[in-house]
């Protein structure tokens, strides 16, 4: 099930590294860690069904309304990915809820300042990345509490 997942983010342009280096950006002004680190925990919260659940869930919506195989108004709203349309938002809170509100407040930043792969995932273009750049915020957030919580543990 974990290569399944990975193997699905990857087709769709996102990497471990990827991810690993919004974990590196979040933590890297806090603790001396290494790249390494961070995709390691990368690694574990990927290993969590919650996780794994919200990935095939995710992108299986995006790839459908990319395909145009999901009915109107959800199909339009998916494919403009409309602000307030909010349920991807909801959907990668399942991933930061498991590490409580540090998870919380690393997503909320990083949905602001959209960075790496999440600037790339947010160019419009032929792909639908409605529920991919929520996903890979959460899995970042995620495995960034894992690092903040072993650190001052
Ligand atoms: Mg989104």
């Amino acid at each position: 099930m974990k290569d399944t997942v990975k193997k699905m983010l990857i087709e769709r342009g996102v990497k471990i590294e990827d991810i690993a280096k919004l974990v590196y950006f979040l933590q890297s002004k806090y603790y001396a860690i290494t790249l390494e680190e961070c995709i390691s925990s990368v690694n574990r919260v990927l290993e969590k069904r919650e996780v794994q659940n919200a990935i095939l869930t995710g992108i299986a919506l995006d790839i459908l309304a990319e395909e145009d195989k999901l009915d109107e108004p959800l199909l339009s709203i998916l494919k403009r990915d409309e602000p307030l349309y909010g349920i991807d938002e909801i959907m990668a809170l399942s991933i930061t809820n498991i590490y409580g509100s540090i998870g919380l407040t690393n997503f909320g930043y990083l949905d602001k300042v959209k960075i790496g792969v999440l600037k790339s995932l947010n160019v419009k273009g032929p792909q639908v990345h409605t529920f991919l750049d929520d996903l890979v915020a959460g899995i970042a957030a995620a495995a960034s509490a894992r690092i903040a919580h072993s650190k001052s543990g």
